[in-house]
This record gives C-alpha cells, structure tokens and sequence, in this order.
C-alpha cells in the first residue's frame, strides 16, 4: 500500500488534484486545482487534505511527516514565485478553510500571512507602497488574534479582541473624519498597529507571532480547529452534514487587491442568482483585500453596467478578462458559479469559484436557459431543481391592492425574493422561540452572522441594516428561499433589541411588518400576500412540460372549492384527488342549517335540514365538476366527528334553541351528548354515515345529481365517490349500498346513465390488511397517509407539537413521519395494501391525498410501490410534478 498523499500542489504549470477529488481537497481545494487545469490564473499555493484534518483533530499536533511535506512544497512555491517565505522578498500567503460540502462562512481564514517586523521593512522596499504594507499587517494581526489566539489556542476565551480592534480603528477614524478604511493612511494605519500588538500582549499574555513559521502553524491549527467551531457544528447539523469528513486547508500565495489604484476585489455569480439572468452579477471594492466585500463595512460597488463605480467602467481590461474566464468556468463546470477575484495591478486572480447558490426562480431559469444553450440535457436539467425551488418560484408576493395606501418603511437591496409577514423581533434565539411555536415572525439585525443561523432557520423573513447581496444574510436566505432584505440603512435598532427606528418609525418588538424581498421594499403591517399564476414564468412551465414527459404518477390536487381548482388547474392538476365536502358547510348560512340538522332530535327533522343543505352542495359539485370537466374528481363523504361543528358559545345555543323550537337546556344536553372523549378514533369517516344514512345519501344525491345534470349538457363528469376512514368491508359496502341506489334512483329520473367510480380512503391499519376483499367491491383505494401515520403510530396528529421537539432533540425521530412517509411502518402497510388490493381487484386505480402526495421523499416512495396518482394542494403540484419525474429518473 503506499503512503497517501498529505498536501496537493497547484499552479498554472503543476497540478496534483482535481475537481473529481473534493473528498480529499474540500470543495474549494478541488476546484481551485481544476481552474489551474483549465489555465485560470489562480495564485499558486497547495492543499492540505481533509484526512489530515481528521488526524489533527485527534492527535492536536500536525505531525513531523506533515510539517516536513508543508516545507517542502513551501520551498516549490518560493521557486514558483521567485518569493521567500520570511526572506527579503517576502512570499506572504493565504490560508483557508474548504470542506467538502459548502458551508459558506462557517470556518476561518487568515490572510497576509508571514509578515513580522523584519519583512515588513522588507516589503515597504520592494513595494514602495508602505500605505499597503501597514494596511495588510493590521489585517493580519486582526485575523490572527482573532482567529488562532482567541479562537484556535483558546487564549482568551470572550476577549473579543477583534472588537475591539474594530473599535480603535472606528475612533481613528472619527478623530480623522475618514468615511472608509481606505482613507486610512500609513501613518494611521502604523500607530493602530502599534497599539493592536500591546493589546494582544495584553490581553493574551504573549506576543504576536513574529516568526512567520510560527505564523503559518498557527493559521493552520486554527483553520483545522475551526471544523469544530459552534456556528460550523450548528450549520453541520442544520445541513445534515457529518462531523467526521473535516476540512481541508488551502495555503496559498497572496495577490493584493490593497495596492492602491488599479486594484480591487470582489465576489461574482456568472448569472444573476436571483433572476437567473445571464450575465456577470457581482459586487466589488477598489483598494481593498478579500473580506471588505462580504464583511459589510465598506459599501460595495457593481461588477457590470455602465454606471461610474462599477468594474466594467473604471478597469475595463480586468472586466473583459473576468468576462472572458466565466464562459470558460461556466462552459467546464457546466453550472453557474460563485467566484473570488482580486485584481492585483490591473492582473485579474480567481481565488474560488464554487456552485453559486441560487433562488428558485433563477435555479429553474438557469438549467432551462443551460438546455438551450446546449450546455446540458434535459434529464440533468431536471435532476438539478431541488422540488423545493420549483415552490420557492411560485412564492408569495404582496397582493397588488394591499400596496396602495400601505407605509413604506424603506427600501434595501433585495437579497432573498418572494414576500414575507411577520413579527418583528431582533434576536436570533426570539425568532427560533416563536418561528418554533408557528408564529410569522421577520428576524431584523444590523446585519446577521453565522451565529444567527439557528434564527434565520425558523424565521419567514430576514432585514439586515448592513451587508450586500453576497452578505452572509443574503447567501443563507436565497440556500433556504427565504425572503430576504438587506443593506435597509435607515434601521437603528435600539439597544436592548426590543424596538428599533425605522427612518423616523419606531417599531417595537411584536410589531408586524412586510418584507418584499424581490425588490427590497420594506412595509409596514402585515399585507396580504398571494402567489404567481404558473402561466407566467415559461421557464418553470417548460421545465415541468419536461418532467410531465418523464414522470409516471398522475398528480391531482386537494381541492375544495371551484376557485381552488382554477388554481391546480394553471399548476398542472390532472384532476381532484380530494375534495373534503366538510369544508362546503362552513359558510355562515350554512353551518347554522348542519348544526341544526345535527342537533335535530328526530330523524324526520334531520332529513328536513338535509333538504335544506342538498341545494348548496349539488350547485358547489357542480361547479367544481364543471371546472373539471373531463377530469377525475373524488369527492369524499363527511369525515370530522360532528363537535368540530359545535364549537358555539350559550348565545348560539339559544339562538338554535328558538329556531328549533327546543329548550336550549335540551339543546345544551344534545351537545353533551355528541361530545367524544378521543373525537379522533370517535363518531366520524364512514362510522358518521353508518350512524346516519341520511347523511350519505343526500351527498350521494348532491354528487351524482350534479354529474347527472352536466352530462345532460354534453359535458363529461369523472366523479369518483371515497368513503373515509373505512376499516372493513362491511363498513365499505353499507355506504356502498347507499351511493348505489341513490344512483339508480336518480338515474331513472334523469334518464341518464353515468360512468362512476365507488372506492375508500384507506387510512387505519385494519383496512391495509382487509384491502383484497375491499378490493373486490372497490374502484380505487387513496391513502389517507394524514390519519394512517396517526394511527399507525398511535400520535394525535393535532397534539404532536407538544412532544416532537423533545422527540427531535432526543433523536426518537430523527424526521417528521406527518411530512414525509416513515417507510418502515406507514410504507410498509401502504405496500401491503397495494399487494392485497391489487390481488382482489387488478384494475384497482391507487392513489394518495394525505399531505404527503405533496413531499418530494414520499412522491419517490409511492412512485416506488406502484401508485397511479398523488394528490397534493394546488401550490405543491408543481413541486411533485417535478419530484415525480425525479422519481423515474
Ligand atoms: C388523511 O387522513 O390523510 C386525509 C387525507 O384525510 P384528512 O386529512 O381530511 O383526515
Ligand atoms: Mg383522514
């Protein structure tokens, strides 16, 4: 066996890894190694692999064999850059943190390493530029106290010495009246840096590092220790990234974008990654080194357009080059990226580049634009969308009549598109708290860290006072297809985070505010929002004409109104999967005729409030029928155990009272009586129309009357006919037998025929293992997989929220089984079902309507097991559109 490689080269003329290799090099790593292969100019440097991270971390000391093989390619880079590390032309080098998954943000970097009092002196020389020198050293002693003193060696634990850097930099600057660092002038900059080494001396008990060996150990350990660090743990967990991969580290020679005129940095996406639009969208800063564009304390300027300020105007020729090297990264990685740049004296450097993250809208635009671009094929178009993009395109926005006479707050840069509501607050562990409880709430910072991420997760809407659209709040906001606003500079927050001004507006904590994050506008008070009409993004609408090629699962919706229909209908809904005809009777007048019909003593009295509701429903069947016309509907018979209805004060009770010429203490006693006390397993599903026919069959009458009727107008209803929560076939064939002769009833009064299907909703265990015989007497079983999970595992689905955090924090369940279907149990009993039913009935169509027909996990499970359809609500049948065809492929 040979020994495995520890450290990997890279420049234009050597390079050892690649990007096939990100186990080994990190993410980073591996395509800094590919842009050396492709001829990008990339600073020369080398890469430390993971598995040395690893061994680090367990060992705490980098080893003799490793600290030998760093020399040594020191030596290769000095001869590469006719540089020395320490000597009189001084090599100063990066050092960067780069795991194999992206975790932007979350671990450390050092710059300028290798600058000490001698070769400081040493580079004022050669560069002539002691502004640049002074400026690149205290960059340096801030990173480094920060990150290897206090954070890495643990010298001084809550320090803050990075703080306080920054505040006798802030009070230079007042003194002087500089508006930007880069005003900040040699002499500034070299007093500053005197009084940032007394306060390491001070606050550590040792000097700063003025040994630039000593400097790169340190860096290194402190990148490796980073791996383990809170904010990189947390996001670990959040992403579902394992703590045993670790980080690489890329050591790498400086470029300077501090030089003066003709320099500059920035960060790029090689599309727009909010619209998808193609062309280079970036921000950069003149004068500057790495950090300042994404730190937020200098503002940053525009990448392309023609305005003053923006790279394409004041350094064209770099401009061209940037443009020229994203076709070429964009037409290798086949993908949009997210590049680092400096410009070092008109030379343009890429420092980075990765797989840009991007907003729903500009994921779906940018894989279709790819196609026709024949930069990949359509399968892998469809492969890329994450279902949950295809969700975020068709986000909310702020209805178009709410805008009118709403409070504008103010404007920022809009970072994270679609709309939000919510209350204000102004911590990160407020908005867990209440995001937790499922309170709306919009996380407003001066500008969000990592540290903020456990927040950020649980929140509808961000603001940030500070920062651009590459900020940390705008990155991990567009990643989660959060709405997102930041750079909104009029926001004062106030100190004990309870209220903040916003321009002249206070707002406390509590306080509702609107977020529109696709053009940064900030309202106040919650507006109503809506979401987009599929028809008018093509691109999202060609790409699912794409998926319907592929996938095999019909996708019908959970509708019960005709408005709801139009809706699937426009997404893509090839027909009704569910319609709950409960929710017909919540309408004023109506739900004062069910309540009275409950509550009816006599069942001549109930058939007379029968008649009365028959009317409503056959005219909301025939609408939705109507809507539908040539497409299945299942329409399921009432469900909920009847107190859901009876949820009335005294006052209502008497009003009833009178109508009903009853006593209300008779009236109170019937209510008593109709109380349940486990209303979920109690009198409801198919067990209410046992109990009262009547019910069943005025429903069967309003349905099929209503198919009845269209058919006689030449159109062509599909209506499929559920009974829910069926457990045995005796329960299914005395509503059967009902729906049947009403059938036969209406059709010789009609003298019309129809083509109907009969079947059950299949949602307790009983019914998955008496599917053969129901089968036999069944049209089609849909899985009820909502009350199927609540009775497989025995969890109230209405009570779970008071234990599932404890079960999630203890890792009982490391998923949600009412989101996606848990496969070892609900699955298991699903695929029996579908064993035994197939057995009794081969024509038997199979679906599912509970929440999950509408989770892209479970769409791939169903798919899996031979279902024909599922069935979501209107707004997820794009999302399983997609995840369907990515079942199959
Ligand atoms: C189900 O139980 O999955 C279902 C669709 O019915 P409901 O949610 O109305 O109980
Ligand atoms: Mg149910």
């Amino acid at each position: 066996m040979g020994v495995k490689k520890k450290i990997y080269f890279f420049s234009e003329q050597k390079t050892d890894g690649s990007k096939s290799m990100s186990d080994v090099l990190g993410g980073k790593g591996a395509n800094i190694a590919e842009m050396c292969r492709l001829g990008v100019p990339v600073p020369p440097g080398f890469t430390i692999s993971t598995e040395e991270c690893q061994s680090f971390l367990k060992k705490q000391d980098l080893g003799s064999n490793l600290k030998r093989d760093i020399k040594k390619n020191i030596g290769v880079l000095e001869t590469l850059t006719k540089k020395s590390f320490g000597g009189n032309n001084p090599l100063l080098l990066s050092v960067r943190s780069g795991a194999k998954a992206s975790m932007p943000g979350m671990m450390e970097t050092v710059l300028n390493v290798g600058l000490t009092s001698k070769t400081t002196k040493d580079l004022i020389k050669i560069s002539k530029n002691d502004r640049f020198v002074y400026d690149s050293y205290r960059r340096l002693i801030m990173m480094y106290a920060d990150v290897v003193m206090e954070k890495g060696l643990g010298l001084g634990e809550g320090v803050g010495i990075r703080e306080k850097m920054e505040f006798l930099l802030q009070k230079t600057k007042e003194r002087k009246n500089y508006s930007s660092d880069s005003d900040v002038s040699a002499e500034d900059w070299k007093a500053l840096i005197k009084k940032y080494l007394a306060l390491v001396e001070k606050s550590f008990g040792v000097p700063f590092p003025d040994d630039h060996n000593e400097q790169l150990r340190g860096a290194i350990e402190a990148v490796f220790l980073s791996w383990n660090g809170k904010r990189a743990k947390e996001y670990r967990s959040f992403e579902k990234i394992s703590d045993n991969v670790g980080t690489a580290v890329n050591v790498q020679s400086m470029v300077f974008g501090n030089l003066g005129k003709g320099c500059g940095t920035g960060v790029a996406f090689t599309r727009n990654p909010s619209s998808g639009e193609n062309i280079l969208f970036g921000e950069w800063l003149p004068n500057a080194q790495g950090e300042d564009v994404v730190a937020g304390t200098r503002t940053p300027q525009k990448v392309s357009g023609r305005e003053k300020n923006s790279l394409e105007k004041e350094m064209p020729k770099a401009y061209k080059a940037l443009e020229k090297t994203r076709k070429k990264l964009e037409t290798h990685f086949k993908d949009m990226q997210d590049i680092e740049f400096t410009v070092e004296n008109g030379k343009l450097w890429l420092l980075q580049t990765r797989t840009g993250k991007r907003s729903g809208a500009a994921a779906i635009k940018i894989a279709t634009d790819m196609v026709s671009e024949r930069l990949i094929k359509k399968d892998e178009a469809l492969r890329r969308i994450k279902p949950e993009q295809v969700y975020e395109s068709i986000l909310k926005n702020i209805q178009e009549k709410e805008l009118d006479g709403a409070v504008l707050l103010g404007k920022g840069l809009p970072a994270g598109p679609g709309a939000a509501v919510g209350q204000v607050v102004f911590t990160a562990e407020k908005a867990e708290a209440l995001g937790k409880k499922g309170r709306d709430v919009v996380l407003v910072r001066r500008e969000t860290s990592p540290e903020d991420i456990h927040g950020m997760r649980y929140a509808s809407g961000i603001l940030t006072e500070r920062g651009g659209l590459t900020s940390h709040a705008a990155l991990v906001a567009r990643g989660w297809g959060k709405s997102c606003v930041v750079g909104f500079y009029g926001l004062k927050i106030a100190e004990n985070n309870r209220s903040a001004l916003f321009g002249k507006k206070k707002i406390k904590e509590g306080d509702w505010i609107t977020l529109n994050g696709s053009d940064g506008s900030v309202f106040e008070k919650k507006l109503e929002l809506f979401q987009q009409p599929i028809k008018d993004f093509e691109p999202l609408d060609l790409l699912l004409s794409w998926a319907d090629r592929y996938r095999k699962l019909e996708v019908r919706t959970n509708a019960d109104t005709p408005e709801d229909c139009v809706k699937a209908l426009q997404f893509g809904a090839q027909g009704v999967g569910l319609c709950r005809t409960e929710h017909m009777f919540f309408n004023e007048k109506r739900i004062l005729q069910f309540r009275k019909m409950i509550l009816a003593g006599k069942r001549g009295d109930r058939l007379k409030h029968l008649d009365g509701l028959l009317p409503y429903q056959r005219k909301d069947f025939y609408k939705i029928l109507k809507t539908m016309d040539g497409v299945p509907v299942t329409v399921r018979l009432l469900d909920p155990p009847f107190h859901e209805f009876l949820d009335i004060g005294e006052k209502e009770v008497g009003a009833l009272a009178k109508s009903l010429k009853e006593s209300k203490k008779e009236l109170l006693r019937r209510v008593e009586q109709l109380q349940e006390i486990n209303p979920m397993l109690g009198r409801r599903g198919c067990r209410l129309g046992i109990s009262y026919p009547e019910i069943t069959e005025m429903q069967a009458e309003a349905i099929l009357g209503a198919a009845l009727q269209l058919k006689k107008e030449k159109k062509k209803p599909r209506v499929e006919i559920m009974v829910p929560l069926v457990g045995s076939i005796e329960e299914f064939l005395n509503q059967k037998k009902i729906i049947v002769s009403v059938y036969e009833r209406l059709s010789k009064k009609h003298k019309q025929k129809l083509v109907y299907k009969v079947g059950t909703m299949i949602e307790v265990p009983k019914a998955c293992f008496s599917a053969k015989t129901i089968a036999k007497h069944a049209d089609f079983f849909s899985f009820g997989t909502n009350d199927l999970t609540q009775t497989t595992f025995g969890f109230s689905r209405d009570d779970v929220g008071s234990f599932f955090p404890g079960y999630f924090e203890k890792e009982i369940l490391s998923f949600d089984p009412f989101e996606s279907i848990d496969k070892k149990s609900v699955g298991a009993l699903m695929e029996t079902a579908v064993k035994k039913g197939k057995a009794g009935n081969p024509v038997l169509s199979l679906g599912v309507c509970g929440e999950h027909g509408g989770d892209p996990k479970s769409i791939t499970f169903c798919n899996k097991i031979g279902l024909h359809y599922v069935s979501c609500s209107p707004f997820r049948v794009p999302v399983a559109r997609l995840a369907a065809a990515q079942a199959v492929l």
